[in-house]
């Protein structure tokens, strides 16, 4: 057994910053190595939700610092609570390595972990259900669940007239849940913070109530385990792992719309939580009465507690979410780019966001500061780019079906495979951000697909991207040779 000494700890930090910049968060800086043991870091983070996100979304990436900066082949895990615990104490005495050879001054030990904070946090005692946070790295084989990440806080929400009320309303559920209001039903266009207090509520809930049982989902998830389920004649299963929980919390649920089925299915799990008191939480893209072929019981229940707006942020409210983004990531960006974007870009925090993130990676790929200058280059407004209106989908196809090595007629087929599905959806993203195409109109073209399966890959495609440092790179240059009208 050892121990990594402060200076490789922090060799593996930089690493981390220099290669792969887009999922470092100022809170890395509060994690701590621990013990070190048949080729297994132990990390130790102070809450569950960190530990799970971490173990899902960024474990390859610290495992490559680890590697590259200890030349040994370590994986790494994430841990809190007890565990944390007994390996800092495992820890207390071992050797570490990186300490000079032959007997020079040991490197300080790393600062014991503030662990008693973490030591309440219960270990979840029904791994199998589909919860989107667990102390185990590997329970959610077979589900489709969401993994809460720990930006999406109240804390990290910017507040503003377009979604007081919303953010209040979910504070209040938070703190109160089933008895607040029940259910809550939060609605507005895309990337306008849905997903944000959703995930901030559960987040909350399992700080406050460690043992709560939540199953936060996305809709699209609960219904092909819905189909899944019915095919396998698993439906006694389905219903206990749905109606008996204290907190249903479920994104997008218009995805539901003309899907009868399900509906009814919904209807029936819907009224067993409600009748218990337990919270229900929903978010979706129109308010209940507007989506699409749902059935009137669902409407009505939809409105029983209190359906809140999120509508599009001001000025102010587009600077604060910019500047909050840029400290979450440690990124040091003038005050006059900050502006400059939330000017730029009026629509939503989705986008300001990804403005954000094509500058940094603009930034990396060309080894430069960021200043106003670069980032007007990156954003396309410089050089030889075009503005935005002058993107054709030929510029995007070209580069998308280049460096991916697919053809177009595969790109607007049906076909599924992840080297098919991966490129389309890239297409749609870039469409999206670089074209005045509607989401219908992009839809169309792929493939005959509609707007909500556009959305969803734009999404997903942005999703990822904060998670995978190569995606991210890969994007942004992609971007840039589709507004510079390059190819590859
Ligand atoms: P939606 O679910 O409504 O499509 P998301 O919740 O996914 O939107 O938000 C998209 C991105 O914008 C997320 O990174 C989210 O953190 C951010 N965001 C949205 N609204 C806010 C806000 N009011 N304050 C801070 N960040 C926000
Ligand atoms: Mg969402």
């Amino acid at each position: 057994m050892t121990k990594l000494d402060n200076a490789l700890w922090r060799d593996m930090m930089d690493y981390l910053r220099r290669r792969h910049a887009p999922i470092c968060r100022q809170w890395f800086e509060e994690l701590e190595p621990l013990e070190l043991n048949s080729g297994l870091l132990k990390i130790h983070t102070s809450n569950t939700v960190q530990q799970n996100y971490l173990q899902r979304k960024c474990r390859e990436q610290f495992m490559e610092a680890a590697q590259a900066t200890t030349g040994l082949l370590l994986t790494v895990r994430f841990v809190t609570g007890e565990e944390a615990v007994a390996s800092a104490a495992a820890a207390s005495d071992a050797p570490a390595i990186g300490q000079a050879a032959g007997g020079g001054a040991p490197a300080p030990a790393p600062a014991a972990p503030n662990i008693s904070a973490a030591i309440p946090q219960p270990v979840r005692t029904t791994p199998s259900q589909p919860i989107a946070y667990s102390s185990s790295s590997d329970d959610d084989a077979g589900f489709d669940q969401i993994v809460i990440s720990p930006d999406y806080s109240f804390d990290n929400f910017i507040t503003g007239p377009g979604n007081q009320l919303a953010y209040a309303a979910a504070v209040a559920v938070a703190n109160q849940p089933g008895t607040a209001y029940n259910p809550l039903f939060i609605h507005g266009g895309v990337g306008l913070g849905k997903t944000h207090l959703l995930q901030a509520i559960c987040q909350t809930i399992i700080q406050k109530q460690p043992g709560v049982k939540i199953t936060y989902m996305s809709c699209d998830a609960f219904m092909n385990q819905f189909l899944d389920c019915v095919q396998k004649g698993q439906m006694a299963e389905f219903r206990n792992r749905y109606r008996h929980v204290d907190v249903l919390v479920i994104d997008d649920i218009h995805f539901l719309a003309n899907r009868e089925r399900t509906q009814e299915e919904f209807f029936h799990t819907f009224n067993a939580l409600y009748q218990l008191n337990k919270q229900i939480v929903l978010s979706s893209d129109s308010p209940p009465n507007e989506i699409p072929q749902l059935e009137e019981r669902l409407v009505s229940r939809f409105g029983w507690g209190l359906v809140a707006n999120v509508s599009r942020p001001c000025y102010e409210t587009r600077v604060a979410i910019v500047r909050a983004k840029a400290k979450i990531r440690a990124l040091d960006i003038p005050d006059d780019v900050i502006s400059y974007i939330a000017t730029k870009i009026d629509t939503n925090a989705r986008e300001l966001e990804g403005a954000l993130t094509t500058i940094q990676g603009h930034a990396a790929l060309q080894n430069r500061p960021i200043d106003l200058a670069q980032a007007r280059e990156a954003l396309g407004e410089t050089g030889n780019a075009g503005g935005v209106s002058q993107v054709t989908l030929q510029n995007i196809i070209d580069a998308v079906t280049r460096f991916y090595n697919v053809k177009l007629s595969d790109l607007q087929s049906k076909r599924r495979h992840k080297s098919i599905t991966e490129p389309r959806q890239i297409c749609m993203w870039l469409a999206r951000k670089r074209t005045r195409f509607s989401l219908e109109e992009i839809g169309g073209y792929f493939g005959g697909r509609d707007h909500t399966t556009v959305m969803h890959s734009i999404r997903t495609v942005e999703d990822r991207s904060r998670a995978d440092s190569n995606l991210a790179q890969v994007l942004a240059q992609l971007d840039e040779q589709v507004v510079s009208g390059r190819s590859v």
